[in-house]
């Protein structure tokens, strides 16, 4: 960002994290989500958080594995299709059962059994600093929608205020003090 600007991106954000407080204080979830909004603003668009519930669920939600136990390979769970297989009648008579829960592995053709499948969590750790965050959530009618709203008002103002302080942060990494600049300008003449 142009170095003129930082002076007033540090005041806008003073302004605007002081009205989520004094919004907080009087349980002014909407007042608080729609001074976030201003904060927001206030970034360059590279910086910026983006409001998008599903590409926030799509980066954060953990993904099932699982391990072929005849080659090895490991396998996202909507790459394979879960059959129900009629047990050999031995096998049947001592298990009691007469089908088994089974999934094809479409690299050797290897029949899996899902009692003796290898799950594998493939679990997102820090759902923070994505740059996105859920859509704000939307106050309803009542007082227990009312509650709800004001939990996730808060779980919601929680998560954002972290990724718009990241936010900030790069915004002050990439601003140079122009003093320093004209110091860079004399060491390289092409800049
Ligand atoms: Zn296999």
């Amino acid at each position: 960002m142009p170095q003129s600007q930082l002076p007033d991106l540090n005041t806008l954000w003073l302004k605007w994290m002081d009205s989520v407080s004094s919004c907080l204080r009087n349980n002014d979830y909407l007042g608080a989500i729609a001074s976030i909004f201003h904060i927001n603003a206030v970034f360059g668009s590279d910086n910026r958080v983006e409001f998008n519930t599903t590409k926030y669920n799509e980066l954060t939600t953990a993904s099932l594995r699982v391990m072929c136990k005849h080659c090895k390979v490991e396998l996202a769970r909507n790459e394979i299709e879960f059959v129900n297989l009629l047990l050999p009648f031995l096998e049947s008579v001592i298990t009691k059962e007469k089908y088994q829960n089974s999934w094809h592995c479409p690299k050797c053709h290897g029949i899996n059994r899902v009692k003796t499948t290898e799950f594998i969590q493939d679990k997102f750790i820090t759902p923070r600093y994505l740059g996105v965050v859920p859509e704000p959530p939307k106050p309803g009618f009542g007082l227990s929608d009312r509650r709800e709203f004001e939990r996730k008002a808060r779980d919601w103002i929680r998560l954002t205020l972290d990724e718009l302080s990241y936010a900030l942060g790069l915004e002050r990494r990439e601003y140079v003090p122009i003093n320093d600049r004209m110091d860079l300008a004399d060491l390289d003449d092409n800049d």
